[in-house]
């Protein structure tokens, strides 16, 4: 039926996703996405009473501009969807020093968001526009908006976990500390692996691996977060797309005392120019990297590289544990498709009790889930992940 709809927006730092759906029955309305933003062709798909569209929408589209084609075009004449919506859900990466739960937007939420930009530069100013734009093409709902942060799921961490050891009064007056990022996918998959475990989700001690364009592992124990792979911003922790994740500091005095290079362009190469990207010299996509994986040495260098801190990260992780861990859960687009990285990943980890099912690990790709090892292994699960459910499900818990 269709009432009690939410309009779920995740505005990323070059995608934009979206989707209306009704979180108690699960179906999905309408979806879509925006890829490609301010790049030379920006492209649109959605999906809509099962067709599926795609367009280009022009060159280097800013959020606004996708933002007004996915309002004029793509919504325009649904009345029969947009009139059933209850509230909207706004992904926010970073809830910065105070936020811990998803709350309703209002001035003193912006305030919040627009606080937490240092710590999340790429992401924050892009939810404001999302915000900013959904309040004034929706006026009716202005006051049924709802942030759902990805920080919010680290906020039990204990200090020996989201500290740094740089004197502590780095933490106490400027709140530098680990924050992490993607806690509502963790989240997501984690109950999802109980559920699977058929397992009380506060007994659980499991460890996710969110591996998108962005990645990160976490560590739950009982239940609760309590190690993540990203710190005070998304860049630190694994190899990602074209983030460097983890290196010695000093390579940053480096490149600017004995190099020359400017902070902001320093910046510019951890974020934009690292990771896969950077190792490789061709694509930070692993669609190409998997495809070249045993033809181009540096391509396979890369990969190594990923799957060598990937498995260094788990390995660090069971440690956290307070007694065996239940599972390893895999997913985002490279957990959920690529068989390359689980295999390489898993064969590192096998003195620890990981042991691959090499058949299932090749079939489960595309939107499926299940375990991957054989009977004798501490299981690992494929679960693809739905960030879009569990903010429509905190979102109308909210709003009505
Ligand atoms: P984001 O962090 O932007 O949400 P995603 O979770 O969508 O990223 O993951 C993007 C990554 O997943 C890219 O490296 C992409 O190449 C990879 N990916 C997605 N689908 C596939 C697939 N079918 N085969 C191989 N790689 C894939």
């Amino acid at each position: 039926m269709l009432n009690n709809l939410i309009f779920v927006l995740n505005c990323g730092s070059s995608s934009i996703k979206f989707s209306i759906l009704n979180p108690k029955s699960k179906k999905k309305y309408l979806s879509g996405l925006v890829e490609c933003l301010f790049l030379k062709q920006t492209y649109i798909r959605w999906q809509y009473l099962g067709v599926e569209y795609k367009k280009n929408i022009g060159s280097y589209i800013s959020h606004q501009d996708a933002l007004n084609f996915i309002f004029d075009k793509v919504l325009s004449k649904k009345q029969d969807i947009l009139n059933n919506i209850i509230g909207i859900g706004h992904r926010v990466v970073h809830g910065g020093k105070k936020i811990n739960k998803s709350i309703l937007i209002n001035s003193e939420t912006i305030n919040f968001i627009k606080e937490a930009i240092p710590f999340a530069p790429l992401h924050n100013p892009a939810n404001l526009i999302g915000i900013k734009m959904v309040i004034e093409k929706l006026p009716i709902l202005s006051n049924k908006n709802v942030a759902v942060f990805d920080t919010s799921f680290y906020q039990k961490m204990p200090k020996t976990s989201f500290l740094y050891a740089i004197p502590y009064i780095f933490y106490k007056k400027y709140y530098i500390r680990r924050y992490g990022a993607h806690g509502i996918s963790h989240n997501y998959v984690s109950y999802q692996a109980s559920i699977m475990l058929n397992k009380d989700f506060n007994l659980l001690n499991i460890i996710t691996c969110h591996l998108g364009n962005g990645s990160s592992v976490s560590a739950i124990r009982n239940g609760v977060c309590v190690d993540t792979s990203m710190g005070l911003t998304p860049l630190e922790g694994l190899v990602m797309g074209t983030r460097s994740g983890d290196i010695d500091p000093s390579i940053i005095f480096f490149m600017h005392q004995q190099m020359g290079i400017s902070i902001d362009k320093i910046h510019e190469i951890l974020t934009k120019e690292s990771g896969l990207l950077g190792l490789s010299g061709k694509s930070s996509d692993f669609r190409y990297l998997e495809k070249h994986y045993s033809t181009d040495k540096r391509v396979q260098l890369s990969v190594d590289i990923f799957c060598h801190r990937l498995s260094k990260y788990i390995a660090s992780y069971m440690c956290l544990m307070d007694k065996r861990l239940d599972a390893v859960v895999f997913t985002g687009g490279i957990g959920e498709n690529v068989s390359l990285i689980r295999e390489i990943t898993l064969s590192k980890l096998y003195l620890m009790g990981f042991k691959i099912d090499i058949e299932k690990n090749l079939l489960i790709k595309n939107g499926k889930s299940g375990l991957i090892t054989i009977d004798k292994s501490i299981p690992v699960f494929v679960i693809p992940t739905n960030e879009e459910l569990l903010i429509a499900q905190d979102t109308i818990k909210i709003v009505s």
